[in-house]
């Protein structure tokens, strides 16, 4: 069974990008997730694991270069390319989704300064690299800055009082930091760097931030203890802890003038990556229901050939649809325009991941007794989905960030 694509932009290209990207992430990457799902946090990160593993083969695929430029060695695809990439790849696992994203932060952070010295030195190494060893994250929430940290725009962003707690203090040509990123930080425990908000000026509040790429090999950084979580298992979390640790001045990308700009378009487009990923989650739901129907015999007859079945399977198949055309729209608004505007990212991601949450709701009903048996993955999809509606930004706070945009841009 193939879903089918009513997209007319759709190029044999793509075609056959979804079907290499469909074939490897279902047959590697989905039984891997489900593997991983029943272990230990810390049997998740450990050398040469399963985790490792995939991920190495993602990177020989050129999967981390997914979002990255022709120009500087990644696989160049344009905004439909990137959105099917991540929807068969979140259709498989939404964790290893996130994980190959936020792979590619500081080369994407880097590629964004222009800066031709620095994309040799730290992106083209990054696109050449094979076998996993080179490994970023995001790290931007903080234990006591979670949702405010993303509330770009609003007038908490500016409040005097409160400020990120990692603290950057310039010391000659370099910056020093201190302070701690929360145990949210995906693939923090085994990313070799990371790219971090930071706050530069506390007078400024969450505004006087600044956002650079930190090397998270040297003395100064150390890690915690691997999150233990419900969903998204196969997806390794956990605090970065910075003491004294040192960035050079020409890895600080971006200063108090650009911050809150930077973090409103990191937002807009972790966000409609988001849209994407979270299609696929969707769409996986409703496969597996759909499969599930046209076998499970109830009542004297197949599941689908109930009414009540036929239409909960319609109101899935609806909502993926859905889910699919405005994440495309809104990625490919998104990479094509100079500025990002979040609340489309913003609805995006909010729609998409409450839709792959009622999906996975309305199939675990669906599949009965068997929806909360560990027998069959989509108890596992329904955890998954579950994260997905705090991943990212809480969807109730997203909501007030793009709220209070609409209503700011008619004043
Ligand atoms: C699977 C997963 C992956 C993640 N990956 C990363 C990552 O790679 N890097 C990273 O840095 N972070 C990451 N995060 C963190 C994520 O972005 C945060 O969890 C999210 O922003 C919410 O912050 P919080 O958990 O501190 O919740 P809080 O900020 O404590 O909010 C909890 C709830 O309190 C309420 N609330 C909070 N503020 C307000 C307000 N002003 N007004 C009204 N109600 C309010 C809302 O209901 C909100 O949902 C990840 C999270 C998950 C679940």
């Amino acid at each position: 069974m193939s879903y089918n694509d009513i997209d007319t932009n759709i190029t044999n290209d793509h075609n056959m990008l979804k079907q290499s990207v469909r074939d490897f992430s279902m047959e590697v990457l989905r039984p891997a997730a489900l593997e991983l799902d029943q272990m230990s946090p810390e049997q998740v990160v450990e050398k040469n694991s399963l985790f490792h593993d995939c991920m190495r083969k993602m990177y020989e695929l050129g999967y981390h270069t997914a979002m990255l430029p022709a120009e500087v060695g990644g696989l160049g695809l344009d905004p439909l390319g990137q959105h099917i990439f991540f929807e068969e790849v979140g259709c498989a696992s939404a964790g290893f989704a996130v994980a190959i994203a936020v792979a590619a932060f500081g080369p994407f952070f880097t590629a964004l300064t222009g800066n031709a010295e620095l994309i040799g030195k730290y992106v083209i190494p990054f696109t050449e690299c094979k076998d996993a060893s080179n490994f970023s994250c995001w790290a931007i929430t903080e234990p006591n800055h979670g949702s405010d940290n993303l509330a770009v725009g609003t007038s908490h962003f500016q409040n005097p009082d409160i400020a990120q707690q990692v603290r950057a203090v310039k010391k000659n040509d370099q910056w020093i930091l201190n302070g701690q990123k929360s145990a949210w930080v995906s693939c923090g425990p085994v990313a070799t760097n990371a790219v971090v908000f930071v706050n530069i000026d506390p007078l400024m509040g969450m505004a006087g931030g600044g956002i650079c790429v930190v090397d998270l090999t040297q003395p100064g950084v150390s890690k915690g203890k691997p999150l233990d979580k419900i969903g998204q298992r196969e997806l390794p979390q956990g605090e970065l802890y910075f003491d004294d640790a040192v960035v050079p001045e020409e890895m600080m990308f971006f200063k108090q003038d650009s911050y809150e700009i930077m973090t409103g378009s990191t937002l807009a487009h972790a966000n409609a990556i988001m849209g994407a990923i979270f299609t696929g989650v969707a769409r996986s739901a409703y496969e597996l229901s759909l499969q599930h129907s046209l076998e499970r015999c109830q009542g004297g007859k197949l599941l689908c050939q109930h009414q009540s079945v036929q239409k909960s399977l319609f109101g899935m198949f609806r909502k993926v649809e859905a889910a699919r055309s405005l994440s495309r729209k809104v990625l490919n608004f998104h990479l094509t325009t100079a500025i990002p505007d979040k609340k489309y990212s913003i609805a995006s991601k909010v729609t998409c991941t409450n839709s792959a949450f009622e999906v996975a709701n309305d199939a675990s009903q669906l599949f009965g007794g068997y929806g909360l048996s560990k027998e069959y993955p989509i108890e596992k999809i329904f955890r998954d989905a579950r994260a997905g509606l705090i991943e990212d930004g809480s969807n109730d706070i997203l909501e007030i960030v793009g709220g209070n945009q609409i209503v700011k841009e008619e004043e």
